[in-house]
């Protein structure tokens, strides 16, 4: 009889893998034990030579639905004649790193019993097992069992530990067991915090949500806010309180059938609504439908999510069939409310009730936002369900490296050997809030993975929260990677790409060597080192942030650059306010140069008449791109290139602004718009391939969400032979920025 030692990496521990194993070895009549080693799972088992290799292929084909396999090795072992298979503790190991799993959407089984009568767990809303619940959110330490969860609390009743020790069970070492006679439970609250008596709060908070209400729901990661999406009033009320002007909400719809009233739903993204990962997945609405206006405003998409949890499941069953917002619990843009002293302080004045219970949330996780473009899925907030999923790299890191990223969109990365583990997403870091939990947050990773980083990479901005926390990081080896050089660097890695590339990194804003803030670069480079090759021309951006929420100052900026003038903005805002925007930018008074790729979008935007100020950054680019998106016009505008590759845009808004003085519709100058910017980016790139024979392109930065331009470049760039490279496992925007630093830093040591 043949033996064989099996090791597991990857995602193989709190997963149920065990429990599985010793399921299959049983089955199959096999010898031999599984247990924990260290961060992986070894396995020996006995048999006959035929089996053990269907062995091997069934661990890998049937592995848990949360389990992700990295590497399987084997080597044969001599037989000892074992004929039983057991499961052994751990034995471990050296450093207790498991790679701990994402929060997972309730899966099938759990909510059959939530909704089974006969079941001991019926209509209860924080049943899980081994194969769904909460994970990284209730996590303090390594290594992950129950005490050192936010569960620890709560005593396991004997039928739960029952549950718990019995290998054939499906809630085998389930960290968050859980069942109504000793787990946690609901409260419901009035908006000043005292508690209302219910004996079915989920029908009292129903009613409450068909009545009109606004209810604060504590979810996985943290505080919901709610109301009836069809409810234009409650809606208003909600915009109002919240003090969110037009930023869209998110919707939750009960279930598919829902989904694919409200808005259009391909294969692909059925796929991702209905995985366990339950991402915000923007859709393209269908016309008249029943959510109020008011849920986002102007806008063809919806964001639209499935339940996930068994509360979800079960207020949406009591709803059915209305649509509910569902957006994070906070105030305009602050970080979202997690605990509950917190939540009835910041959410009091804007929730009419709460829906709280006593399961602490310890990592504050926001709903992940994607979508699919070209076929594929693109993220845009990569946070519960995917963190900390990690992402393999096509490097080694032959120290571990703690990546700290920008400014906005937060997020960090920990990098060792071929891995790198990326943070959920955290916010803004010039909230306080925001910035503490990046710097505590970043303490738990390295405790959970067990990474202990020598080099730390930041960003070349002084002033970003991040990169004076990096530098306070004493004892370590400072990395500091220009922030397009990060976008590259990031869309190269999640594609496991090598050697140099052209890289387009279209965005807002990030720190230039040279001072000025960039945003319009091509670049060509690899992960060590990077040359500019090409740049949008510089303009002044008046009043430097100010600028980002009013595009009118970037069109004046433009139009005075261009010395060219535009009738109906000049009509639209007032002649005062445009002097005084002249003579700083004469007198060089807070006005930063820019070649940022946003602004210019910004600036476009405005000269088409579509918006002069925005409540939220991209605002004005966005509604250019919808008006575009449904427009057929083959129009464009000219630009030139010099030859120290500075791209001349002065011909682009002499054009465009002839069109708006002719009264040209908007629609049709967003269109000529973006044709415009996919020739440029397409021209370049065949100047930069003659130039340095290279035919990879990345496109990265957040102005490659605009989806019209991204599908438009890529056909023009693959048409003529390029091979182009979009962003898929992390987001286009600075969210994708600490994976880049990670991979420039690697590639430096
Ligand atoms: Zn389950
Ligand atoms: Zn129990
Ligand atoms: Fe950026």
């Amino acid at each position: 009889m043949p033996r064989r030692a099996i090791e597991i990496h990857g995602t193989v521990q709190g997963v149920g893998f065990r429990p599985f194993v010793y399921k299959l070895a049983c089955d199959m009549g096999l010898g031999g034990f599984v247990r924990n080693s260290g961060g992986t799972v070894a396995i020996e088992v006995e048999g006959g030579q035929e089996s053990l290799d269907h062995f091997l292929e069934r661990v890998v084909r049937e592995a848990p639905p949360l389990a992700r396999i990295e590497r399987l090795d084997w080597s044969p072992r001599d037989a000892v004649g074992e004929e039983g298979f057991r499961i052994d503790g751990s034995d471990g190991g050296i450093g207790h790193s498991i790679v701990i799993a994402p929060d997972v959407a309730t899966c099938q089984e759990c909510l059959a019993e939530v909704f089974d009568p006969g079941s001991r767990r019926y209509q209860y809303p924080f049943t899980n097992c081994t194969n769904c619940g909460p994970r990284l959110t209730i996590v303090l330490g390594a290594p992950y069992d129950r005490s050192r969860t936010t569960m620890a609390g709560f005593e396991m009743c004997a039928e739960c530990r029952a549950e718990y020790e019995n290998p054939a069970d499906r809630r085998f070492h389930a960290q968050p067991i859980a069942c109504p006679k000793c787990g946690p439970r609901l409260a419901v609250l009035d908006s000043k915090g005292i508690s209302i008596e219910t004996s079915d709060p989920m029908g009292w908070l129903a009613a409450a949500l068909n009545a009109g209400k606004i209810a604060a729901i504590k979810g996985l990661g943290g505080y919901h806010l709610a109301c009836d999406a069809r409810n234009a009033n409650a809606v208003g009320e909600l915009r109002r309180r919240k003090q969110r002007e037009e930023k869209p909400f998110a919707v939750m719809a009960g279930d598919l059938a829902v989904a694919e009233r409200l808005c259009e739903v391909s294969e692909a993204e059925r796929e991702l609504l209905v995985s366990a990962r339950r991402p915000i997945v923007l859709l393209k609405r269908r016309p008249g439908i029943e959510v109020a206006e008011g849920v986002a405003p102007r806008n063809p998409t919806l964001g639209l999510m499935l339940p996930y949890t068994p509360l979800h499941h079960l207020l949406m069953k009591q709803l059915e069939g209305v649509p509910l917002v569902m957006t994070s619990g906070n105030r305009s843009d602050e970080p979202i409310a997690y605990e509950e002293a917190d939540a009835l302080e910041r959410l009091g004045g804007i929730a009419d009730l709460f829906v709280v219970h006593d399961r602490p949330i310890h990592v504050r996780c926001d709903d992940s936002v994607t979508r699919i473009v070209g076929g594929s899925e693109s993220p845009i907030r990569r946070s519960r369900g995917y963190a900390p999923q990690p992402v393999g790299l096509p490097f080694v890191c032959s120290r571990p490296i703690l990546a700290v990223g920008g400014q906005l969109k937060g997020t960090f990365a920990l990098g060792s050997q071929q891995r790198a583990v990326l943070s959920h997403h955290l916010g803004d870091l010039d909230h306080l809030e925001a910035f503490n939990a990046f710097r505590r947050d970043i303490g738990l990773y390295e405790n959970l993975f067990q990474v202990h980083p020598e080099v730390v990479a930041h960003d070349l901005h002084p002033d970003y929260a991040s990169t004076r926390y990096a530098l306070s990081r004493t004892g370590t080896t400072l990395v500091g990677v220009q922030h397009h050089h990060a976008h590259l660097a990031s869309c190269m890695a999640e594609h496991g790409l090598k050697g140099n590339v052209i890289g387009v990194t279209f965005d807002g804003s990030g720190f230039g060597t040279d001072g000025a803030i960039w945003g319009g670069e091509f670049l060509v480079g690899g992960y060590e080192q990077f040359r500019r090759m090409a740049h949008l021309r510089y303009v002044p951006m008046p009043g430097g942030e100010r600028a980002v929420r009013e595009p009118w100052r970037m069109a004046m900026a433009h139009l005075m650059d261009a010395q060219t003038d535009c009738q109906p903005l000049a009509n639209r805002v007032a002649g005062s306010s445009r002097r005084t925007i002249a003579r700083m930018m004469e007198r060089r008074l807070n006005s930063p140069m820019t070649s940022s790729a946003g602004r210019l979008f910004d600036a476009a935007a405005c000269l088409a008449g579509v918006r002069d100020t925005v409540s939220h950054e991209g605002q004005a680019a966005m509604e250019l791109e919808w008006l575009a998106a449904g427009t057929e016009d083959k129009g464009e505008y000219p630009f030139e290139v010099d030859e120290t590759g500075t791209i001349d845009t002065r011909p682009l808004i002499a054009a465009l602004a002839k069109d708006a003085n002719s009264g040209l519709p908007a629609a049709v100058i967003a269109r000529r718009f973006h044709t415009t910017m996919s020739q440029m980016v397409f021209r370049v790139n065949c100047l930069l391939r003659k130039a340095t024979g290279h035919d990879r392109v990345v496109l990265s930065g957040g102005v490659f969400m605009n989806e019209l331009l991204v599908v438009e470049t890529a056909r023009r760039l693959s048409d003529a032979g390029f091979v182009v490279y979009c962003h898929r496992a992390v987001p286009p925007n600075d969210g994708g920025l600490s994976l880049g630093q990670l991979a420039v830093a690697a590639a430096r040591m």
